[in-house]
């Protein structure tokens, strides 16, 4: 048996989505650029899946660009931002992902001011901090903040944040990989200038994203080529990623409530079971407060026995993650947990649900669990 509590990290394709791009791939063919038949019903295609996202954003059609991904939406927004809009300052968080963390660095290499608000214990970011500091005078202004957390899945309220940066005259970036298709957002409501979406974490295909850029907003290029996703990024489109990503948003949305409930009642089972059988467990976020359902960052008390965790659940068969999964495959100190201040002697596992998963799996993890970590010594007897 084979469990995977691995799901922030990236999704299983779902079966329907795989249908779907297969299909494309077999009756997709033509170039969506070309005037002939082929060509015209691949761009046909193309653009009923940026309806699609468009409707479940509540945007426009002319506001979603295809992209590679969550990485290359964030950079598409922090650097277009900076280049093409005359933005002086970012303010944004110490628990970003390192897709808006390392293109910040640079931008601040560059001249660009970036300012870090605070974050308290559980990852949430402190809104008085953000009003002072944007209350400052220092240049145009963006927010880019996360909407959840990928490792701890705390969430920030989009519409107060929206509200404050509105009233400031600040624009705001949202990076939403986390988000999309899991927590409704409806920028007709909420004022958001960017926002970025990664298929592979709702069960679509990895390598095709988009970017939501209000249009308030002009931009220049960001890929210079040909005229694709109205000449902001140019190359022929990956048309299979992008049927396939409108198909899983599609299906995350119309399902939203009931895989919702699904993870939060496995979620809910684990924490419970968690708190019963083991000594000194601690979870890390705002775990019982505004959180993404899917996400649970559990911390273990420092023991050799705990150590190697994360490998030992895998050898045991259950896929999870210590801190975030690093583009090299290590396992690397977290800068979220850093950035929270978290025990460094603790063993943290970031253990992650989708509506796949089932309660049986998790008894299996903690049977295996039982095997491994300090158990209560009420339970143990
Ligand atoms: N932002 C967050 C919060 C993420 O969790 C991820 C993926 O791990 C990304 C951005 C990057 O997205 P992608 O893998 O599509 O480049």
């Amino acid at each position: 048996m084979r469990v995977y509590f691995d799901n922030a990290a990236t999704t299983p394709l779902s079966e329907e989505v795989t249908a779907t791009m297969l299909e494309a791939m077999r009756q997709l063919y033509g170039n969506p650029s070309s005037i002939h038949a082929e060509g015209r019903k691949v761009r046909a295609a193309i653009e009923q899946a940026r309806k699609k996202v468009a409707r479940y954003l509540g945007a426009s059609i002319g506001e979603i660009f295809f992209t590679s991904g969550g990485t290359e939406s964030n950079n598409m927004a922090l650097k277009g931002a900076v280049r093409d809009l005359g933005i002086q300052r970012i303010i944004t968080s110490p628990t970003e992902h390192p897709c808006v963390l390392n293109p910040l660095a640079n931008l601040e290499n560059t001249g660009t001011k970036i300012e870090m608000v605070t974050i308290d214990q559980k990852g949430r970011v402190d809104f008085e901090d953000l009003e002072r500091l944007l209350e400052k005078e220092n240049g145009k202004t963006m927010v880019s903040l996360m909407h959840a957390n990928n490792e701890i899945g705390t969430l920030i309220d989009l519409d107060r944040l929206s509200e404050l940066c509105h009233s400031q005259g600040a624009l705001l970036h949202s990076d939403t990989v986390q988000t999309i298709g899991h927590i409704p957002i409806d920028v007709s409501k909420t004022k958001i200038h960017f926002l970025s979406g990664s298929a592979h974490k709702f069960h679509g295909p990895k390598g095709t994203g988009f970017i939501y850029i209000n249009n308030e907003i002009a931009l220049k290029p960001f890929i210079e080529g040909g005229s694709q996703e109205r000449n902001m990024r140019a190359g022929t489109e990956n048309i299979y990623g992008i049927t396939g990503l409108a198909k899983a948003l599609e299906l995350a949305c119309e399902n939203r409530e009931e895989r919702r409930r699904h993870v939060e009642e496995l979620r809910a089972c684990f924490i419970r079971q968690l708190e019963e059988n083991f000594e000194d467990i601690q979870f890390n976020g705002d775990y019982d407060g505004s959180c993404l359902p899917k996400t649970l960052s559990v911390s273990f008390p420092p023991s050799p026995r705990s150590e190697l965790l994360v490998l030992n659940l895998d050898i045991a068969g259950i896929s999870a993650s210590g801190g975030s999964a690093c583009s090299s495959g290590a396992e690397t100190g977290s800068h979220v947990l850093d950035a929270i201040k978290t025990d460094p002697s603790r063993k943290a596992v970031r253990f992650s649900f989708s509506h796949y998963n089932t309660k049986e799996e998790i008894d299996f993890v903690l049977e295996k669990l039982k095997t491994m970590v300090a158990l209560k010594t009420v339970a143990a007897k």
